[in-house]
């Protein structure tokens, strides 16, 4: 897999990766199969660790300024842009219904699953050695994962006097576990959809689809 040998590592359990790249989708469809999930939730404290300390070492931050570094560098959309970079996203094994759903939070858990094979495998340095490899030359370009979309259509919607808008289309799941499915429009039309675990999540997923789309 080059997402690991570009950097040197070769893991011996085969099957732990293949269980790192793995959707439930997928396992559902195939019995015997493990799904990637208890790996995310091991390699998710790895690369929190491992940030943690790259701030304590590297910077004269305040706690809740290093709290704050982390987050942006750890974020979903930080996640999927390194595991996109590496060519990550290529490898993931999706059930057949999923086959066409492969989405940023899915490719961010699967790049903490990673993380979390290397770490049983390999032991923490290297763990370590990989995530820093990947992460800290986005920490030097200084680089923020966490634009608020919906700010930035406001201001640019303003610009040209247009009416912004959001609604929410569809709303399923059960009261705990609910998904909601926003537009926004512009004027009246559909710019953008987003789908989120909260309205808020949706509304900001919708700004962006719009505003990549409109605002260049
Ligand atoms: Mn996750």
């Amino acid at each position: 897999m080059m997402f690991l040998e570009k950097f040197q590592i070769f893991l011996k359990d085969k099957q732990l990766l293949e269980t790192a790249l793995t959707h439930s989708s997928y396992a559902n469809e195939h019995p015997k199969v493990k799904n990637y999930e208890r790996l995310e939730f091991l390699g998710d404290a790895v690369l929190e660790l491992v940030m943690s300390e790259y701030f304590y070492l590297n910077s004269a931050y305040k706690e809740g300024e290093m709290t704050k570094h982390r987050a942006n560098y750890v974020c979903e959309n930080a996640l999927a842009t390194y595991a996109k970079k590496i060519g990550l996203d290529k490898e993931i094994r999706l059930g057949e219904g999923q086959k066409h759903n492969l989405n940023n939070t899915i490719i961010a858990d699967v790049f903490e699953a990673v993380i979390g094979a290397i770490y049983l495998d390999q032991g923490f340095e290297v763990s370590k050695k990989y995530i820093l490899d990947i992460i800290v030359p986005y920490v030097k370009d200084d680089w923020n994962f966490n634009i608020d979309y919906k700010t930035r259509l406001q201001e640019y919607v303003q610009t040209d006097k247009k009416s912004l808008e959001y609604e929410v289309v569809k709303e399923y799941g059960e009261a705990h576990n609910k998904t909601f499915e926003v537009v926004v429009k512009i004027d009246e039309i559909i710019y953008g959809r987003g789908i989120g675990k909260s309205k808020r999540e949706a509304e900001q997923k919708a700004a962006q689809d719009a505003y990549l789309k409109s605002a260049k």
